[in-house]
């Protein structure tokens, strides 16, 4: 029969994303509501290795739901991918009596605690947080509606100056593998193109449809481009657009990491507390080594192994709609 669980640890590793303190609060509180004892560990797989473990209580996760980033920190670590630097994160669990970890962060971070728990006997149990929604296995990720929506506000203020003065704009937007923050942020403010890596770009047609809208003298054209986009970021679609058209008033603007920060939406903050809370859950009833998703609404469980990047598997409906509205 498997080992009770009765320290656990919590950490947020990988890119940060807003609503990682509201997964920390469930988590912390749902631990204590099972009388459990709880431990935050600082800057992700960093902080295991640096034994940087302090105990957690109630209040320590009391006014944090609405704010931005984590107060546990994260950290991308390197040690971690060597065997040595995970026997050194195993030793420090083993010496504050941790049995079980949860692991807030995004496919690499999920990579990491496969192959930790496969070293060790320490039970994982991953929560998706990443604002790039590109886990395999869930319809929702900790932070991927509050920077969509982030991305929204800034594009609507561009598309206004855009408007007055008759100018083309190119929108980068965050998502080095993942085209979702383009895709939806791109149809909810009506972009005309949507560039994104699932999709190869196809640079003359670009180029050809400005042309033929420049002579039908629709000047004002919004592409959103995905940073990952197989032809490049925003400067370099501007730089090959202006070569083609001398005479187009062509801008860039990157959004960058205001996509990572502020208060998290209220969807972040539910799924947040809703996902802390089930995996706390997994790891008192068992179910261990997989990662918490959501999949129709209902709660779903995964092998922490399967959460691999759902690259190119942006959804046909979405591409159609995007093409059909765009014209
Ligand atoms: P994210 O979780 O946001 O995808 P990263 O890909 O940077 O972020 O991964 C976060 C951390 O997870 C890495 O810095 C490293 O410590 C750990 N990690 C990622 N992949 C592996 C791996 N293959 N083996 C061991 N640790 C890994």
């Amino acid at each position: 029969m498997e080992k009770k669980v009765t320290r656990i640890g919590v950490l947020t590793s990988g890119g940060d994303s807003p609503g990682m303190n509201a997964a920390i609060r469930a988590v912390v509180r749902t631990g204590i509501h099972y009388k459990l004892e709880v431990f935050g560990i600082m800057r992700g797989y960093q902080g295991l290795i640096d034994d940087d473990i302090f105990q957690m209580e109630s209040k320590s996760v009391a006014n944090i739901i609405q704010r931005g980033g984590t107060i546990l920190k994260t950290a991308r670590c390197k040690e971690f991918f060597e065997p040595e630097g995970r026997k050194k994160a195993y030793d420090n669990l083993k010496k504050s009596g941790i049995d079980g970890l949860v692991i807030i962060g995004g496919d690499g971070s999920f990579r990491g605690a496969v192959k930790f728990s496969q070293e060790f006997d320490i039970p994982c149990v991953g929560v998706a947080g990443t604002i790039d929604k590109d886990i395999n296995g869930t319809d929702f990720t900790i932070g991927f509606d509050t920077a969509v929506n982030t991305a929204v506000e800034a594009i609507d203020k561009v598309r206004d100056t855009m408007e007055a003065h008759d100018r083309i704009f190119v929108i980068e937007v965050m998502g080095r593998d993942a085209g979702y923050i383009a895709l939806h942020s791109g149809i909810a403010t009506g972009a005309e193109n949507i560039l994104i890596p699932e999709r190869k770009t196809n640079m003359e047609n670009l180029v050809e449809s400005l042309m033929e809208k420049e002579k039908r003298k629709k000047l004002v054209n919004l592409i959103v481009v995905a940073e990952g986009d197989d032809f490049g970021g925003a400067n370099k679609v501007q730089g090959v657009l202006q070569e083609k058209m001398p005479n187009a008033e062509i801008r860039v603007c990157i959004l960058g990491h205001i996509q990572r920060g502020g208060s998290p939406s209220c969807l972040d903050r539910l799924i947040a507390s809703r996902m802390g809370y089930h995996a706390v859950e997994s790891l008192v009833e068992g179910r261990h080594n997989v990662f918490v998703g959501i999949v129709n609404n209902k709660m779903h469980y995964m092998p922490l192994e399967n959460a691999v990047k759902s690259k190119g598997k942006v959804s046909e409906e979405w591409l159609k709609i995007m093409k059909i509205l765009a014209s």
